[in-house]
This record gives C-alpha cells, structure tokens and sequence, in this order.
C-alpha cells in the first residue's frame, strides 16, 4: 500500500504532551491501585464553578439564542464589540494602560492563538527554560527554529536578554510563568524593550497568569511604555475565571507593530481560519470581566495564593527549594539530595498518592523540580501538605 504523506515537522514532536502524559500515568495507577485516594496537584486544571458573573451572562445570552428575534449565528472572525470593549475596560482598570478595543482579538483561549501568532513571524523563536511545553511543541509542530535559553534558579529564573545577539528574534515572555510563578521585573521588561529596539525583535508575552499577578510585577508587556512598538500578547480567563471547560481569551496586535502590518495580515488569516469565538462565550467572558467579575476573580486568586502558601511552607519544612509562589498558582520546588535520580511522578503518587508534574515536563535540565498545582483550591492542598509533612518526616 503506498504511504500518505505527512508534513514533515510532526515528526519531531515527543510521541505525546507532557500533561496527557502525566494524565495516562495517573489513570494506569488507579485503575491498578482502586484504592488510592489519588489528590492531583499535576496537570494545571481548575475544579470551579464558574464566577456567577459569568454564569448569569451566559445563561442569558443562550436564551437569547433559543428565541428567533435574539438569534445570533456567525459573528465578527475578530469577535463582538461588546466583548472586546470589556477586555479594553479590564486592561485600563488592572494596568492603568489604554489598550485600543480595535487591537483585541477574542478567542477560545490563550493556546490556539500561540499558535496563530507563531505563525505570523519570520524569526527564530526564542523560549526560555523551564517553559509552558505548548511554546516549544508549537514552535516544533511548525517548524520553526527555535532558541532554548536556560534561565538561572539563582538568577531568580527572571528571563533576560543578555545572552541574546542583536538580531530580530520573535522572543516568548511569560509573567507570571507557568511552572516557576516568576513575575517579571519592571527593570527587567525596561531591558527588553531596550533589546527590541535594537535588534528587531518581537515579544509574544502570555499573560495567561495576570490576575495571580501581585501590583509589583509586570502582567501586561504595555505596563512597559512604548511596548505597543513591539509586543503582541495573549490573556486568558482559564485559571482566573474557570473557564478551561468553556474557552474564552484574547489577543492584543497592537495598530503600531510594524506599522499596522502584522495586525492586517492577522486579521486577513484569521478570517481564512476561524470563524469566531462562540457568542454565548463573549457574553459570558464579558460577564468575568465586569467589575462584578474583578471581585469573584480576586476571590479564586485569594484561595489559590492562601493554598499556594500552606503547600509551599510544608515542601520548605522538609527540604524542598521552593521558588517564591506568590504569583501564581503553582509551586516549583527542587527536590531535596535524597531525592536525586528518583523518578518524580512514580515516587510522588506511589508513595503519597499525589499526583504532581515532573519538572522535565518544562525542560530536560529540569529533572531535579516538581510543579505542584494549587488550581484545586486549598482543601486539596491542604490535604497533600498533611501527606508531605508525614511522609517526610519520617
Ligand atoms: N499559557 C500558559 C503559560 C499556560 O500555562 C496555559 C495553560 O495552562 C495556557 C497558556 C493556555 O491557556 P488556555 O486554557 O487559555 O488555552
């Protein structure tokens, strides 16, 4: 039988996503141990409910949808006005910076647009590691070329542009990141738009954690003036909202990037691509992003920081290194020596019944971490922080 062709780069790829991974592992040791009382603090998933904000929004707007005079069918590829007005008043109350509701793009998340703004860019992608897996798997997928720089657990993990040449490179910026929780420095996001303005170069920054985010850190790229020049960037209510289940995020291309090109030839391929984020969604989006919303939303923050704080405290007192959690809602821990060359995943759920993430999920140099979700709330990390205290101590 002759062979179908495939595109070429797919084949780069590891055989699966570290998360699907981890997600395989752990339902292949319950189902062989039915018995555990598994608490999984590994894969990046929230348990909700949704912010009522968001809730009543979009149970009115799927009404609207069941009457033939409120019927909406296909909407904008860019997304409703309403919607994109609602992202443009939460950029100004958060950040005190205007972000033009023209310049929004609302869509089903913040990894889909990944994606989509990778492929917008001719340079080589520059990740930094550890790093969210999708940059790196993206980047691969299309067959980009792609730069690792390792960032120093001494240094802070703050990703700087020192060891970069002055050439246009499309560099990946995350604040709070996703898995060491570091929020990026003022004086550090100055020094990128000093490196961008020298060499060419773009930001693609992820602002997926803002709101985990405490005042001092940079959670927008425009906190830092004159950016709009150079940084496009991604938000997302998934962690902040609960929204993993129903999809919603953004995309800011501002006017003044390439003098208007990159946000034209977005807009052209968006609209050969996608038809649009569902509109019960931007209702319900809208709904997260009211002021109303700011509250509920700063509540689920409140959990995650105080369960970030009971989990990182237990690891600390029995010899993890743990990076500062305070933005974000995971904890980056190096394992203690005694724990060197022990395989995370299997030791953690076999012996605690936890499931975690492996640090090499983030890197190949990172097998010495674990990444501990506190997206479960603090009933869960509370529990896993009895189990840590008692197993340890031993
Ligand atoms: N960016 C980072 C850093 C993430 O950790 C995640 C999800 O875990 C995403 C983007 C994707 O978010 P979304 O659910 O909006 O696609």
């Amino acid at each position: 039988m002759k062979k179908i062709p495939l595109y070429g780069s797919l084949s780069v790829l590891p055989d699966d996503y570290v998360f699907a991974r981890t997600a395989k592992r752990k339902k292949e040791y319950m189902l062989a141990h039915p018995e555990a009382e598994i608490i999984d603090l590994g894969i990046g998933d929230v348990t909700g409910p949704l912010p009522r904000s968001a809730a009543t929004e979009l149970s009115k707007a799927v009404l609207e949808q069941s009457e033939k005079a409120s019927f909406r069918g296909y909407g904008p590829y860019e997304g409703y006005e309403f919607c994109r007005k609602a992202v443009s008043d939460y950029y100004f109350r958060r950040t005190g910076v205007k972000v033009s509701e023209g310049d929004i793009f609302i869509g089903d998340g913040a990894k889909s647009a990944i994606m989509r703004l990778m492929l917008m860019f001719e340079s080589e992608i520059v990740v930094f590691s550890p790093a969210y897996p999708a940059y790196a798997d993206c980047a691969a997928a299309l067959g980009k070329k792609v730069k690792t720089v390792t960032r120093s657990a001494q240094g802070d993990f703050q990703p700087r542009p020192d060891s970069l040449a002055l050439k246009p490179y499309l560099v990946i910026l995350c604040s709070p990141d996703n898995p060491t929780g570091t929020a990026i420095k003022r004086e550090v996001m100055r020094d990128w738009f000093e490196f961008c303005r020298k060499s060419g170069s773009a930001i693609l920054f992820d602002a997926a954690y803002e709101n985990f985010c405490a005042e001092e850190g940079v959670f927008s790229a425009y906190m830092q003036d004159g950016m709009k020049d150079y940084a496009v960037e991604i938000g997302s209510l998934s962690k902040s909202a609960c929204f993993t289940g129903l999809r919603g995020g953004w995309t800011v291309i501002p006017s003044e990037i390439a003098d208007g090109r990159l946000k034209k030839a977005y807009e052209r391929m968006l609209a050969a691509t996608y038809n649009g984020c569902p509109y019960v969604v931007q209702r319900a989006m809208s709904g997260a992003l009211s002021k109303d919303g700011d509250f509920e939303r700063s509540a689920i923050k409140n959990e995650m920081r105080s369960a970030a704080k009971i989990l990182s405290l237990a690891l600390a007192s029995v010899g993890f290194g743990v990076t500062n959690s305070d933005n974000s809602p995971y904890i980056w821990a190096e394992k203690p020596k005694k724990l060197n060359g022990v395989e995370s995943f299997g030791y953690f759920i076999g012996n605690l019944g936890i499931a975690i993430t492996p640090g090499e999920g983030f890197g190949k140099e990172w097998s010495g971490f674990i990444r501990l979700s506190v997206l479960g709330g603090e009933k869960a990390a509370t529990a896993a922080a009895r189990r840590i205290l008692a197993h340890f101590k031993e």
